[in-house]
């Protein structure tokens, strides 16, 4: 029988990066688009609106962001941003 030599990959929750994920509310025209392509479900539609009466995005869960950028890179806007935590 084959005998598998790999280990998983297991980051402690202390060592794990975290990430900052900024929105610029003014320029998020509250497509969703960044919503629906977050695989860790870390955004929300808000009930805040911007001065052109938009829902804008918000950050409901922060520790859950993993840094993959899908949000940054999907946003039609260029209304959010990701940084590590620190830079
Ligand atoms: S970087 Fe990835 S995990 Fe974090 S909010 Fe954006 S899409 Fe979600
Ligand atoms: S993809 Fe951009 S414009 Fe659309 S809701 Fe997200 S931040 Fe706002």
């Amino acid at each position: 029988m084959l005998v598998s030599r790999r280990k998983p990959i297991v980051i402690s929750e202390e060592k794990r990066p975290r990430y900052d994920v900024i929105v610029d509310t003014e320029q998020c025209d509250g497509c969703e688009l960044c919503v629906h392509y977050c695989p860790k479900n870390v955004l929300i539609i808000g009930k805040g609106t911007n001065t052109r009466m938009i829902h804008y995005v918000e950050v409901a869960h922060p520790n859950d962001c993993v840094g993959c950028e899908q949000c940054e890179r999907i946003c039609p806007s260029v209304a959010i941003f990701v940084r590590e935590r620190g830079e």
